[in-house]
């Protein structure tokens, strides 16, 4: 019989998500009459904008006629998406990269779990505490990590916990690790990286020799002037630093699949023997045997986003759910809350009230306001005593939620 990958065995079988479901269907069996309010979810919820709706709509069209159908696109991407993305999302930062240096893909959550297909699992790990799972798991997948122990730490992976002390930006690792998850703006505590924090990083990684794994996701929600867009603004960076950016929450693109990584052509690693050796050679070579590129009028929408009528209709919306992380900022911190997020980030990362931990507080708040967010002991041990509420959502039930909770904590 044919053997299993027994490392997928060593997971937690999706606890998170299935046990809050599990708690609301609960709820609202008991509580048919009850409106629950669910701003626990990390998905968008306005629909595509016009611009892009259009360009994508063309996209379909061309698919329709022989002259205009479109097969097999280049693996990597079709050049003049990379180009719109190294001239729309890249220059303005002061950041210069080569059309060759991006590669389109279906989004982020496969890049940054398929990224460890070109690195020896021989490679020490750090990833944050707490931390958005798909860096965590796909390392216990491929075998970096024994098993987990009673606090939720694998065995051989480093963590870096993620605290009010350090303003959830984690110290350096104590010991020798090769590859560094960061994530900013942070999911879930919503919080940021300042440059100098950020130059920190890259000078650290490059006095160890490591590569950072960096996730901009939410890059496009920072509101605050000179908070860094993208670990490029740093110098020194493109000699240590991948970078990992979305469609997703930036356009609304979670259910059409479009994101990008970054690998810089001065980005090297080490043979076997000590040779240094391209990681955007490495990646190429990865993509184009395993992948096979993101569909034509998806990557034609893609570049619609860039466009001044699409990065206008979008910026409008990243401004709506960023009213709505106000909103839900403001009225907890007036309810007594200590609330961290919610300025750069559509997430707001409060401190559950009196101790309580973060399950006994998703269930206070689902028996006594209807409302639903995320318990923050969901996303690493780090994690435990915070509770993680969404921006994404619609503003009369964002209003009503708030009003829940001030009725309910507020003095
Ligand atoms: C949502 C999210 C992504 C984006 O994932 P996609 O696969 O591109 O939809 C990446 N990183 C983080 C931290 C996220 O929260």
């Amino acid at each position: 019989m044919a053997r299993i990958n027994d490392n997928y065995l060593k997971l937690q079988a999706g606890y998170l998500f299935p046990e809050i479901s599990r708690r609301i269907s609960e709820f609202t069996q008991a509580n048919p009459e009850a409106n629950v309010i669910r701003l626990g979810i990390g998905d968008v919820t306005r629909p595509l904008v016009p611009a892009v709706l259009k360009a994508f709509h063309e996209g379909v069209d061309e698919m329709a006629a022989v002259e205009t159908f479109h097969g097999y696109g280049p693996e990597q991407g079709y050049d003049w998406l990379a180009q719109t993305i190294v001239d729309k999302a890249y220059k303005p930062l002061g950041v210069d990269l080569k059309p060759s240096e991006v590669f389109i893909s279906d989004g982020s959550k496969c890049d940054t779990g398929n990224i460890l297909d070109i690195f020896d699992l021989g490679n020490k790990v750090a990833i944050g505490d707490p931390v958005y799972p798909v860096y965590n798991d796909t390392n216990v997948m491929v075998g970096r990590s024994g098993e987990m122990d009673d606090q939720g730490y694998y065995e051989g992976l480093v963590y870096m916990p993620c605290t009010e002390e350090n303003g959830f930006n984690p110290e350096f690792p104590k010991e020798k690790v090769d590859l560094i998850y960061l994530c900013f703006p942070n999911n879930p505590t919503g919080t940021v990286a300042t440059k100098e924090q950020l130059q920190g990083w890259v000078d650290y990684a490059l006095a160890n020799d490591a590569i950072i794994l960096f996730d901009a996701a939410y890059e496009a929600y920072i509101t605050e002037a000179g908070v860094p867009h993208s670990i490029y603004e740093i110098e020194g960076s493109k000699q240590c630093a991948m970078e990992f950016r979305s469609f997703s929450k930036t356009a609304g693109f979670t259910g059409v699949r479009c994101g990008l990584t970054v690998v810089p052509e001065e980005l090297m690693g080490t043979t076997a023997t000590g040779e240094k050796y391209s990681i955007n050679k490495l990646w190429n070579r990865r993509q184009c045997t395993k992948f096979n590129g993101v569909s034509y009028p998806v990557q034609k929408a893609a570049a619609a986003v860039y466009s001044d009528e699409g990065w206008a209709q979008t910026k409008e919306i990243i401004d709506f759910y960023m009213e709505n992380a106000r909103i839900i900022r403001e009225g907890l911190t007036t309810a007594g809350f200590q609330c961290f997020g919610g300025i750069n980030a559509p997430y707001i990362w409060l401190k559950t009230p009196a101790g309580m931990t973060s399950w006994d507080f998703f269930d206070k708040l689902l028996n006594e306001c209807f409302v639903v967010g995320t318990p923050g002991s969901g996303f690493g041990p780090s994690g435990e005593g915070y509770f993680r509420l969404s921006a994404f959502g619609e503003r009369d039930n964002i209003v009503k939620a708030v009003q829940r909770i001030k009725e309910k904590w507020g003095k």
